[in-house]
């Protein structure tokens, strides 16, 4: 997987197009959201495109965790953060609107008045109906 001459991560990977970096090495990149949820929000991009998760380098998989922790814990610092959420969209219908696969690193506080998604109800047997067809893929 090489770069894509359309897509705009791998553009800011090559440089072409302009981001505030905060850190990267040989395989990520990292830089701020331009369009924060709360300022110090924070993406990390692999610098092969890919598209999502399941397009993800297997190569790259443990060393993306190293990076993901060393960048959560200096955007903690420098915010003053009390927790942060780690975010990934996968497909458009989960908000994924740059197909090349990158994480949110998302600065929290306690008073930032900011929810989760809604949680709802399984029916009678779903639960169960759901959990046999997702172990029959694995
Ligand atoms: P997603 O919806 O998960 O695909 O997230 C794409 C993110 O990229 C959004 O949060 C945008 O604000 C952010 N974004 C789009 N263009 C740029 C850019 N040129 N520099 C930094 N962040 C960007
Ligand atoms: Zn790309």
């Amino acid at each position: 997987m090489s770069a894509d001459k359309d897509c705009l991560f791998c553009k800011i990977v090559k440089g072409e197009i302009p981001c505030s970096k905060v850190h990267e090495d040989n395989e990520f990149l990292a830089f701020l959201d331009i369009a924060p949820v709360n300022p110090g929000h924070t993406l990390i991009v692999p610098k092969m495109h890919c598209k999502n998760l399941l397009d993800f380098p297997k190569a790259e998989e443990t060393d993306l965790v190293e990076f993901i922790k060393k960048v959560a814990g200096a955007v903690m610092k420098a915010t003053k953060a009390e927790g942060f959420n780690l975010g990934m969209n996968n497909g458009r219908a989960s908000g994924q609107l740059v197909d090349h696969a990158h994480f949110h690193i998302i600065p929290r506080f306690s008073d930032d008045g900011f929810r989760h998604w809604p949680h709802s109800k399984y029916k009678e047997g779903e639960m169960e109906e759901v959990q046999k067809k997702i172990k029959s893929f694995l």
